[in-house]
C-alpha cells in the first residue's frame, strides 16, 4: 500500500473544526488502519536515510501531540532516539521555550535543554505543514540545543498556506499536498 494512496483514503475532511472555516485534517482513520499507517511511518522514515537506506539523522523530533504519533515509531524504524516538543509547561526539567502563532491562535513549545546533544542532525516529524509557524519554532528549538534540522517531514502539506516559505532552507519531504 502506497504512503499516498493511504492518506488519500484514510485521512477525513472535517469543516469547521476546530472553528469556522477550517477544514479539519483528521488523521484518526488512518491511525486505525494498520496497514496505511505502516506505509505512511515507512515513507516518513526514508526522510531520514541515505540513498543505500542509512540512516543519517541522530534524533527524530514530534510535536505534540500528533507529531508524537508517527515520530516515535519512525525514530524506532532509524534507530536513533525520539525527542519530543511540547507545549509550554509539560516537561519536567529544564527547557527552551519558542513563542509561536498558530493556524488557530498562538502557543508556546518547549524542549528539555538536555534532550539533544549540540551537534546533533534531527530529523523533525510532523502531520500537517499548515502555516509552518509550529515547524519554524521547533527548528528554533532544536538550535537553541546546539543541533541541527537537517530534514523535516510531514504526512499533509495544505497548499494554500505558506508554510513552505515559513521554515525556510530545510530539506522538506511531504508525502502529499491537499
Ligand atoms: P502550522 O503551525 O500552522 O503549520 O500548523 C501546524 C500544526 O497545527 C501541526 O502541529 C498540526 O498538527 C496542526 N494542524 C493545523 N491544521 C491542521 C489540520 O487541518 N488537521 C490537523 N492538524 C492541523
Amino acid at each position: 500500500l502506497a504512503a499516498e494512496e493511504a492518506l488519500g483514503r484514510l485521512v477525513r475532511d472535517v469543516p469547521d473544526f476546530p472553528q469556522p472555516g477550517i477544514v479539519f485534517k483528521d488523521i484518526t482513520p488512518l491511525l486505525a488502519d494498520p496497514e496505511g499507517f505502516r506505509a505512511v511511518v515507512a515513507a516518513l522514515a526514508e526522510a531520514g536515510r541515505d540513498a543505500d537506506g542509512r540512516p543519517v539523522v541522530d534524533k527524530v523530533v514530534g510535536m505534540e501531540a500528533r507529531g508524537f504519533i508517527f515520530a516515535a515509531p519512525v525514530a524506532l524504524a532509524l534507530g536513533v532516539g525520539f525527542v519530543p516538543v511540547r507545549k509550554a509547561g509539560k516537561l519536567p526539567g529544564e527547557t527552551h521555550a519558542v513563542s509561536y502563532a498558530l493556524e488557530y491562535g498562538e502557543a508556546v513549545l518547549e524542549v528539555h535543554g538536555d534532550g539533544l546533544v549540540p551537534g546533533e542532525r534531527v530529523l523533525v516529524i510532523d502531520d500537517v505543514l499548515a502555516t509552518g509557524g509550529t515547524a519554524r519554532a521547533t527548528v528554533e528549538l532544536v538550535g537553541a540545543c546546539g543541533a541541527t534540522v537537517t530534514g523535516m517531514a510531514f504526512l499533509m502539506e495544505l497548499s494554500f498556506l505558506p508554510g513552505r516559505a515559513t521554515v525556510g532552507d530545510v530539506p522538506l519531504t511531504v508525502l502529499t499536498v491537499v
